[in-house]
């Protein structure tokens, strides 16, 4: 019996490996494929934007969106950037990604301000492009070829990228600063910050993630740390922006607690170009 026990655990084990180094074999050719296909799509100009409405939930004004970007794969279809930014990331493709990203979000923001449509854009940066020495000249460059009021421009960064070199993340914030675009700390919460630190980043607003979000009016701890962080950027005056909210619950848990900008399903998931202007008009009517 024991010697049966002993095959068979050897066995298992021999199958176990067998088993994860398929799956390393697996993870690694589709990362091989989705950096060929990068290159390929950046090339073929295989993305898009959509855009997701900040929302004042008084209101009911459209204060700005969020440019999400969107891969339409020839034959993969719809490729979501879970998984292939972290791709570009690694690959440094990102850069040149993120500069089309900037300039097509700019365009369409000038776009919507020349029918009265007047809104921030708000834009994510990867640790990548907010460490490149380019990005200064980049963002002055986009900001004078579109002619994008820089103050409407709002830039998301993550806590992890501004971690590691602190002194240079507070010099690089600096710079974009004098250029006049405002600064987010996107996912805020889920990151490694130091609160003490939170005071010298020169950023203007924090977007509440929606991990803290989801679960309200269930889950006590969250609603206990999402207000919390909502005192916290109101002490710091930042301004806060509720992500990830799908409930009218969530939405009146967050004015009790002084937060009056939302993005969410409940408002909108991101939308194509096509459809914002009639959103903007539709969302008036829900009052
Ligand atoms: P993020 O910046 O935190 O964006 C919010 C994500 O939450 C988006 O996912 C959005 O579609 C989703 N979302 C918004 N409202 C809700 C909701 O009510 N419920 C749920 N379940 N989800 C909601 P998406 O578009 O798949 O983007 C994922 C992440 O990819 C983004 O997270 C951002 O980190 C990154 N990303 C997207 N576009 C770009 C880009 O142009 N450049 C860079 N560097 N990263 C990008
Ligand atoms: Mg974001
Ligand atoms: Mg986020
Ligand atoms: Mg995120």
């Amino acid at each position: 019996h024991a010697d049966l026990a002993m095959y068979e655990a050897k066995a298992k084990g021999r199958n176990t490996f067998h088993f994860y180094s398929q799956e390393l074999d697996a993870a690694a050719n589709e990362r091989l494929y989705i950096e060929n296909e990068l290159r390929i799509a950046i090339k073929e100009q295989q993305f898009k934007l959509h855009y997701q409405p900040q929302v004042n939930s008084e209101s009911l004004e459209v204060i700005g969106y969020e440019a999400l970007i969107r891969w339409y794969h020839p034959e993969q279809g719809f490729i979501p950037p879970d998984k292939f930014i972290h791709i570009a990331e690694a690959t440094g493709l990102i850069v040149e990604l993120g500069e089309w990203v900037l300039e097509e979000a700019c365009t369409f923001s000038m776009q919507l301000q020349g029918v009265g449509k007047a809104g921030s854009m708000s834009i994510n940066l990867s640790a990548r492009q907010f460490k490149d020495d380019r990005l200064i000249s980049t963002l002055a460059d986009v900001l004078k070829r579109t002619k994008m009021p820089s103050h409407l421009l709002h830039l998301e960064l993550t806590e992890s990228m501004l971690m590691g070199d602190v002194e240079a993340a507070i010099t690089q914030l600096h710079e974009i600063k004098k250029l006049g675009v405002a600064l987010s700390i996107d996912d805020f919460g889920t990151g490694y910050s130091s609160l003490s630190y939170l005071k010298r980043f020169p950023v203007d607003m924090l977007k509440v993630d929606r991990s803290f979000v989801k679960d309200i009016p269930e889950d006590q701890n969250d609603m206990e740390i999402t207000a919390a962080i909502i005192a916290m950027a109101q002490k710091l005056q930042l301004q806060v922006v509720a992500e990830g909210v799908e409930t009218r619950e969530q939405v009146d848990f967050l004015q009790k607690n002084n937060c009056y900008v939302v993005q969410g399903y409940f408002y909108s998931p991101p939308i194509a170009q096509s459809d914002v202007e009639a959103f903007c008009d539709a969302l008036k009517q829900r009052i």
